[in-house]
This record gives C-alpha cells, structure tokens and sequence, in this order.
C-alpha cells in the first residue's frame, strides 16, 4: 500500500529524512516509533505529499505520490490531481483540529458534501453511522468545545473515515490526550485494524503498538534503524540507539 526508496527530505540546510526505505502491506498497522526530531511527522506529511520529497521514491496503492510517469520521466502533478490522491488518506493529528463551529456530525459531513458532492442528507446518514462507530451516536448535535479530548479525536476519527479512505496516518493521536481518555481512542483504533484498515500510527503507546502493530519501525535521525514484528523490535532490540530509546519510553 506505501512503498518509499530512499526518501531523503530536507528544510534548508537541516537534512531531515536521508534515505527512507520501508514497506507498508495492505491491511496493515504499520507502527513509527522514534524520539523528538527524527522525522516521524515529517514523513506521513511526505505520504499525503503536504511536503515534497528532495530524492527517492514514494508510492501510495501503486502511485508515485505526486508525480506521474510517462515512459522514464516524471512529471510533477497539478495541485488538483495531487488533492485527488490525497482524497484517499485519512490523516489524525495530535491536536484534533475540528472545525469549532460545527457540531460533530457537520464536521463528519463536511467533506464528503463539499469535496465529492454528496447530499446532505445522505452524508448526514453516514455521518451517524461513522460517529455510532466511534462510540459517539449520542453526541452528533454536540459541538467541539462540548466534547472532552478523546471524544473529539473520535470525532477527527470518524471524520477521516468519511472520505472512504484507503489508507489513515495517525500522527501521535493519543499523546495530547489526559491518561484516561487514551484507551477510548486506542479501542477505536483497534476496531478500525479488525475491519482491515491499512493503517501508519506514529505513537510512543507500546503496548498498542505490540498488541495491534504488525511492523514496526524505530526511526532515528531521518533513517530507519531498525524494522520487524513489534514483539520482537521491542523485546530484543538489535541496535543500541533502539535499545536506548526503548529504555526512556517503556
Ligand atoms: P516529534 O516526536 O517531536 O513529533 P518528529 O519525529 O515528528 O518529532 P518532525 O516533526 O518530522 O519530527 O521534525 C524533524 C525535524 O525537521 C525537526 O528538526 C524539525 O525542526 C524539522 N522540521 C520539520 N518541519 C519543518 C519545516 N517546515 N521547516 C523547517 N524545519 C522543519
Ligand atoms: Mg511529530
């Protein structure tokens, strides 16, 4: 489903991706683990191509992200076709990012109605099932600053969802949540790997990642160091950087 070659990324002079290469198969939790900095955010930003990527390759479901290929060369996309390829990946933030003066079910439908033209009444029907899927069918008509923390990422949850996507990237979905109300968004984040859903979580939650991850990655300083099944990265890591890591968060 995601496939990079070498993806370097810099800003400036600060090289901050120098060579990413991994793997993501269909029907996956692939995990991304590694400290502050080394480039977690970054790259998911590279796969919905909310940043360009300086060399290397980057495919999404067999596209090149960004470019399309014509005989040897490449051609960089117009701003429409790359929205269009982005309209398949549902991205989750740390921070929701709801749209404040609109009720639970508004955000759910609003880009379904506004991007692929949907009927409000249809859009408002699947909004319901999309938000009784996250645990929220009581809390439709509530707005934003009704909802604690965990509901709203449910609601940022479900939002992404309503595009059909056919892949979703969570960027540290649980860390700018209080303690309790991370296991609420975690359980619908193990749902949604039940139903198949390809998934990329960057997250400092291990036990989530051993339990529901399939891969994982340890990223540092723009390079994976290390990759394979959660249990074993976690549990008998190979490279010393890991092995440091490890021993700060676990
Ligand atoms: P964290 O765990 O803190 O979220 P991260 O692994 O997600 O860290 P990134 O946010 O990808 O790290 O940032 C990697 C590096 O790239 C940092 O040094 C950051 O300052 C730099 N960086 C990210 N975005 C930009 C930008 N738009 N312009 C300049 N530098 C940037
Ligand atoms: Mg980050």
């Amino acid at each position: 489903m995601v496939k990079a070659e070498r993806v370097h990324k810099s800003f400036g002079a600060v090289q901050v991706l120098r060579g990413i290469d991994l793997e993501v198969k269909s029907g996956e939790v692939f995990c991304v683990v590694g400290p502050s900095g080394s480039g977690k955010s970054t790259f998911l930003r590279c796969i919905n191509h909310l940043e360009k990527i300086n060399a290397g390759r980057l495919w999404v479901d067999g596209h090149l992200v960004g470019y399309r290929q014509k005989g040897d060369r490449l051609y960089e996309m117009k701003e429409r076709e790359v929205a269009a390829q982005r309209r398949d990946i549902g991205m989750v933030f740390q921070r929701f990012n709801l749209f404040p003066h609109m009720t639970a079910a508004e955000n759910v439908m609003e880009a379904p109605v506004q991007v692929k033209g949907m009927r409000k009444a249809e859009a408002r029907e699947r909004a319901e099932a999309l938000l009784a899927r996250v645990g929220l069918a009581d809390r439709m008509e509530n707005y934003p600053s009704q909802l604690s923390g965990g509901q709203q990422q449910r609601v940022a949850i479900a939002r992404a969802l309503a595009m059909d996507p056919k892949l979703m990237l969570f960027d540290e979905p649980t860390s700018a949540l209080d303690p309790e109300l991370v296991g609420e968004v975690l359980d619908v984040m193990r749902g949604l790997a039940e139903d198949g859903m390809t998934m990329i979580v960057v997250t400092h939650e291990m036990g989530f990642a051993r339990e529901v991850g399939d891969s994982l990655v340890f990223m540092d300083e723009g390079v994976v160091v290390e990759s394979g099944r959660p249990r074993d990265v976690l549990s008998d890591p190979r490279h010393e950087r890991t092995r440091a890591f490890l021993s700060k968060v676990l």
